[in-house]
């Protein structure tokens, strides 16, 4: 049964991670100046195995971040809840309704990175951090077995979930999606075009590197929507499991600490790339993550 086999498997993984991590190194010490990470090349080798040496590494044209990123944990993690419904099926007769809530919201977020693959592109994974141990493990070990810990929960202790609330849950779930996905969406297609049709309407302010900021829509409402987004999510995935225990919120505690030093990190970036115009675009839009609260 999979589910008796999630300790082993995460050992596995996280050795798997360590390993590869490893020959990333290594292939990264005969690796271009060119194509280094800015974070990755301190000279320290503890450090620059952890943050990634090599920006993108590739073999041939096989890119192992980019498939680390969308592929084996994200499919991974999908697979893992679905074996946690399946045993609770065989348990109780049938999938609780948290167990199918759950599942669901997740199948969603997952179907919806691989649908919009192509806007990984455009994240600080891709664009500025390098490929080692930290992603590595991130990508292969920490997803999968980390945030299926709600569906692992509710097999073991099953929460009864009122219709009425459930529809309360799913609401919040739509909101953060739409958000998360409006805002990412937005940004995307501004990158890729700034002409489209969809964003040309929004207002911008222009750069000193010939980049605009977008200052309206999403990116108008606070710096980071789509952090907003994923937060809202995160919230609606924890709530099925009930409020009796802290285990579920574990992915939304963690992930609010993670999201709030990301933003940091970028907003530091932009401030180097972007300049004045970063700092103007920070007073047309003050609040970070929440509006009117951070
Ligand atoms: P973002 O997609 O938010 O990208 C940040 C970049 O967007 C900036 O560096 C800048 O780059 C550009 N940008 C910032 N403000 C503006 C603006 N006003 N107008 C136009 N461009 C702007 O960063 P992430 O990579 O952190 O996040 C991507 C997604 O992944 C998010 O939805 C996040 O929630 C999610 N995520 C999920 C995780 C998980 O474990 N579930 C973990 C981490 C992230 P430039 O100007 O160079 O284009």
């Amino acid at each position: 049964m999979l589910t008796e086999m999630l300790l082993p498997l995460a050992f596995v993984a996280t050795l798997t991670a360590f390993i590869f991590s490893l020959l990333l190194y290594l292939k990264a010490l005969i690796a271009p100046a060119s194509a280094l990470a800015p974070g990755g090349n301190s000279g320290n080798p503890i450090y620059d195995f952890f943050l990634g040496r090599e920006l993108n590494p590739r073999i041939c044209s096989f890119d192992c971040k980019y498939f680390c990123e969308l592929r084996p944990g994200l499919i991974g993690w999908v697979l893992i809840n679905l074996a946690l419904l399946v045993q609770e099926a065989e348990l109780r007769g049938s999938p609780s309704l948290a167990m199918w809530l759950v599942n669901g919201f997740q199948l969603l977020y997952v179907g919806d990175a691989l649908w919009y693959e192509e806007a990984v592109l455009t994240t600080m994974d891709i664009t500025h951090d390098g490929f080692g141990f930290m992603l590595a493990f991130g990508d292969l070990a920490w997803v999968p077995f980390t945030y299926s810990l709600q569906a692992q929960f509710l097999l073991y202790h099953p929460q009864p979930l009122e219709l009425s609330m459930a529809s309360v849950i799913c609401l919040i779930n739509a909101v953060g999606y739409c958000i998360f996905r409006g805002a990412n969406s937005q940004k995307n297609t501004f990158r890729k075009n700034p002409s489209d049709p969809r964003v040309a309407g929004l207002e911008t302010i222009s750069t000193a590197t010939g980049r605009q900021l977008l200052v309206s829509g999403w990116w108008g409402m606070v710096r980071h929507p789509n952090y907003l987004g994923d937060l809202i999510m995160a919230l609606a995935w924890s709530l099925p499991c009930g409020v009796s225990h802290l285990l579920p919120y574990f992915y939304l505690l963690y992930f609010t600490a993670l999201l709030v030093h990301r933003e940091a990190r970028d907003e530091q970036q932009c401030l180097q790339k972007y300049g004045l115009a970063w700092r103007e675009y920070c007073r047309r839009v003050p609040y970070r993550i929440v509006p009117y609260i951070y």
